[in-house]
């Protein structure tokens, strides 16, 4: 077990690209804390994915540290075909934009004094209608749909649009409808074919792009449980928030994922921005009210993409997504495409550990026992309870705990306490889905005998790696026979060592 002394509790996403994809400089981003490593499928071919799975499982062994990796489903994300002669053009305002359900390249003015864009999409074209915008390229440029031509044969259907915001127009960019019901399944085939491929390589979380209900969620899963062959873990769903109708089902989404995530760059486009922040604010409540872990995403350190250091603003906002809550923060082009992934990744683990101290100081155990956790009287949900209110007291180094599935994990990592959870397992898939959870360290260990051969063997972990110092107090969560689903009853105080240096009296503050 390494670096337990600096460990972090937040969890960082790292966007994996041509920027950091070469095993031993992805090595270092995981030693710097990155523990999740995305695959975004929307950038590449399948030989791509697999050149970058092999390279994040080789990087894993390297650093010695386990990492899940999130494979992120693109839903039905729209956008422009590619750009006649790959030469990018600008739309000024005022200019009219055909968007034809034709495959054909884009390309600026035709005769008739109109430009065309094509779309991978064009299906969505029917659902636009006269009065509704539709922005390209994150939001760069505005269009507002002016008329709908129907003509005989279906292909011939377009939209025309008035520039309102120009800009460049260039490959394969992205469409946001921000006032259209688009549809397009959640989950679409190319979706299915992404999932499918990434349940064979046991990815240890699946991300939704686009999500506007829990049934877009519910899917997946149905989908997941199809696929998944028997004896291995189905991925956990990441949901991710980004469309304005998300909004209006939140509580059942949250209910039926596993995590969610504030997707703030489509949010962004699809929303108006200044409503972002109180959004992210909502998401994470909303979530931790659920009991589940919600991950901060996109442009954190956007100017470290170019710059060795990041804005002041992006530190506050790197900082505060922490007070707020968030279980992780996610990098994407910053360490995809950016000219200092490592320093990134560092940045981002040094802000988030100062950020947590501090948080530490400011616990109050009871406030942040999620609702369900209150509410729940379930054994697990009790023994979490019990837990955080123990190693608080006692002011415990360490939770320890065998976790072989992650289930108990999940339920301790709820009470978002600051001592960390090494949670030990013997099973890789159930060690790395643990990454997914704030505060817990998982840790790889053969099933011991009995309870007492696991303190026994976390105690010499603990000490052989300097990770604690004899007489320091420990809670262990437990039950027996260990590894058995449904046993976990049992808190137990040991200090390292077996030496108990306290004094038996109150425990100083
Ligand atoms: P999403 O909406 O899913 O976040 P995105 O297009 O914003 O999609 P990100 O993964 O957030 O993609 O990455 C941000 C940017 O970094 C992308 O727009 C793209 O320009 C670049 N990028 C990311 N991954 C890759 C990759 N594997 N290859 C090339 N460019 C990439
Ligand atoms: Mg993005
Ligand atoms: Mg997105």
């Amino acid at each position: 077990m390494k670096r337990l002394e600096d460990l972090i509790l937040t969890k960082i996403i790292a966007t994996i690209g041509p920027a950091c994809d070469e095993p031993g400089l992805l090595a270092r981003l995981i030693e710097e804390g990155a523990r999740i490593i995305r695959i975004n499928f929307s950038h590449g071919s399948f030989d791509d994915f697999q050149r970058s799975y092999d390279a994040i499982r080789q990087a894993s062994k390297l650093a010695d540290i386990p990492v899940a990796i999130l494979g992120d489903l693109c839903g039905p994300k729209i956008r422009i075909g590619k750009v006649h002669e790959a030469k990018p053009f600008a739309l000024a305002v005022g200019d009219y934009v055909e968007l034809t359900r034709k495959e054909m390249l884009c390309r600026r003015y035709d005769d008739t004094g109109m430009s065309v864009l094509s779309t991978n999409y064009p299906a969505v074209i029917d659902d636009v209608q006269p009065g509704h915008r539709v922005m390209i390229n994150d939001g760069a440029i505005h269009m507002l749909v002016v008329d709908r031509v129907f003509a005989d044969d279906d292909q011939d259907h377009r939209l025309v649009c008035r520039v309102t915001q120009g800009g460049l127009v260039s490959d394969r960019k992205g469409i946001n409808l921000p006032d259209t019901d688009i549809s397009a399944p959640s989950l679409t085939e190319y979706d299915k074919q992404c999932a499918t491929w990434a349940t064979e390589r046991e990815f240890d979380a699946l991300a939704l792009s686009f999500v506007r209900r829990a049934e877009d969620v519910k899917q997946l899963r149905g989908f997941l449980k199809r696929i998944t062959p028997p004896g291995v873990l189905r991925p956990p769903i990441v949901a991710k928030i980004e469309k304005p109708q998300a909004l209006s089902d939140l509580d059942e989404i949250c209910a039926q994922s596993e995590a969610v995530m504030v997707a703030r760059g489509d949010l962004g486009v699809e929303m108006d921005l200044a409503e972002v922040p109180m959004i992210q604010k909502r998401v994470i409540k909303v979530a931790h009210d659920h009991g589940r872990p919600v991950f901060v995403a996109t442009q954190m350190f956007q100017s470290m993409i170019e710059d060795p250091s990041p804005t002041r603003a992006e530190v506050s906002d790197v900082a505060n997504a922490v007070f707020e809550g968030a279980d992780g923060l996610m990098l994407s082009g910053e360490t995809a495409v950016g000219a200092y992934p490592k320093f990134a990744v560092a940045t981002m683990a040094r802000i988030a550990r100062k950020t947590e101290a501090q948080l530490a100081l400011a616990r109050d155990d009871q406030a942040r026992l999620p609702k369900k956790l209150r509410l729940s009287r379930y054994r697990t949900a009790a023994l979490a309870r019990g837990v955080s209110v123990v190693a608080g007291d006692l002011h415990a180094r360490f939770i320890v705990m065998w976790s072989e599935r992650g289930g108990g994990a999940r339920y301790l990592s709820q009470s978002r306490m600051d001592i960390p959870i090494i949670a030990a397992t013997s099973s890789e898939q159930g060690l790395r889905q643990m990454n997914l959870l704030f505060g817990v360290v998982p840790v790889l260990m053969p099933r011991p005998e009995n309870a007492q051969a696991f303190i026994d063997q976390t105690d010499r972990m603990l000490l052989d790696s300097g990770a604690a110092q004899p007489g320091e107090p420990v809670v262990v969560v437990l039950g027996e026979p260990i590894g058995s689903p449904g046993v976990t009853n049992e808190i137990r105080l040991h200090y390292v060592g077996d030496v108990c240096k306290l004094p038996d009296g109150p425990v100083e503050a």
